[in-house]
């Protein structure tokens, strides 16, 4: 057996032109040969025809480019769509895409970033499984195996864009990228600030840096890191107003409270792409979500340039929390709204194929042997 090929989807575009650089060949080659995998989606070095045939040969026996293989594709009768990636034995990731509005030319209304005519998001994993155990999340409750590699993270976004400019959703399925699948982004902090470089490389995807969210559930250090090194937009999993209750339900608010958490969420304005931080708060009936903790909330965020979007919690088996009614949310909204905040409550798409938030499993070869315990706990 010859040695492992090089797979070029893990390299950004200065990675990729230092590879090149190694085997001899000029920078633009590096530029050449990125455009033709990102922008044309193309995976055999053979049809990359602006390139000399010895390179193209020397490609051929040195590297591939190769997206995790697909095991499921379901759409939803919503439009919204999912696959499921296999990430080694045992394990898979899930993708969403959910479109709105019509592609029309197939381009995005750049002219007006807020209210474009079509918006292609793609909810995009960077972790199998979950070690942070935020409570009402079945990625969490799933456990951990691994980080996921940059191949692995940048092909959920090339596979759908081929795969979607197929389906005629035009030249630019994607418009909109949002680190909010499996996994906290953050605690796989360099694979994920590749992965973001290749989607905001304008010989690549073109990403506008306002288009590309990060959600972390709040890991300070790594907030300041991604400012310093790769400022997207931001959204924080706030998901408690207090810090009893959210190291109850999100717990590595145990490491890094609310006071420390808005400290770098302020920090992180002064660099972001977008003039407010977005917190995410999931609606868990009876736990969270009584106007007293909308009132708490309010007076918590003031000292950050926000918006909310809140989350209706998403059910999924023994997960032990129902939905907030409509009541509750209506009310909690108001609270805030009241107090001068911009509040959107998140839609919810494509449960059909239990492709809504917090409802993405894939699958996971657990290491940290929580799933056992908590079966135990609760036999015992
Ligand atoms: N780990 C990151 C990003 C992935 S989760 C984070 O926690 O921010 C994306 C969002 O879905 C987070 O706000 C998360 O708290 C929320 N979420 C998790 N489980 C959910 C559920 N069952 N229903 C609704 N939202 C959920
Ligand atoms: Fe991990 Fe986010 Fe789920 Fe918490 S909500 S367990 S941080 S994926």
């Amino acid at each position: 057996m010859g040695p492992a090929l090089q797979n070029l989807l893990n390299f950004d575009l200065p990675g990729l032109t230092a590879w090149f650089t190694e085997l001899g060949e000029k920078p633009f080659r590096a530029r050449q040969v990125f455009r033709w995998i990102h922008q044309q989606g193309e995976s055999d070095f053979a049809q990359m025809t602006d390139l000399a045939k010895s390179l193209r040969e020397k490609l051929t026996q040195l590297a591939e480019v190769r997206g995790p293989p697909v095991k499921a594709d379901k759409l939803s009768a919503d439009g919204t769509r999912k696959w499921l990636f296999e990430v080694g034995v045992g394990n898979g990731i899930e993708t969403v895409f959910i479109p709105e509005g019509v592609p029309s030319s197939g381009e995005a209304d750049d002219a007006d970033e807020d209210s474009p005519r079509y918006r292609g998001t793609l909810c995009v994993s960077s972790q199998v499984g979950c070690a942070l155990e935020c409570t009402f999340c079945s990625t969490g409750r799933q456990g951990f195996n691994r980080n996921l590699t940059v191949a692995e993270i940048i092909g959920q976004l090339w596979h759908a864009s081929r795969e979607l400019k197929r389906a005629g959703y035009g030249e630019r399925p994607v418009t909109n990228v949002v680190l909010m699948g499996m996994g906290e982004p953050l605690a796989n902090f360099d694979n994920v600030v590749t992965a973001l470089d290749i989607m905001l490389d304008d010989h690549a995807y073109g990403l506008s840096r306002r288009r590309v969210t990060v959600s972390t559930s709040g890991l300070v250090p790594a907030m300041d890191r991604l400012g310093e090194s790769c400022p997207v937009a931001l959204a924080v999993s706030l998901h408690a107003p207090n810090d009893a209750l959210r190291d109850e339900i999100v717990p590595i608010n145990r490491k890094y409270p609310l006071k420390e958490l808005l400290a770098a969420c302020r920090r992180y304005l002064a660099v972001a792409p977008r003039d407010f931080i977005t917190f995410e708060y999931v609606m868990l009936a009876g736990v969270n979500d009584k106007p007293e903790h909308a009132r708490q909330l309010a007076e918590l965020a003031r000292a950050v340039p926000c918006k909310f979007n809140l989350i209706p919690f998403n059910p999924f088996a023994d997960s032990g929390y129902t939905t907030s009614s409509a009541d509750s949310q209506r009310q909690f909204r108001d609270v805030l709204q009241r107090a001068g905040y911009v509040v959107t409550t998140r839609k919810t798409r494509g449960d059909d194929i239990d492709a809504a938030c917090g409802q993405l499993a894939g699958q996971v070869a657990d290491k940290t042997g929580r799933v056992m315990k908590r079966i135990n706990r609760e036999t015992a």
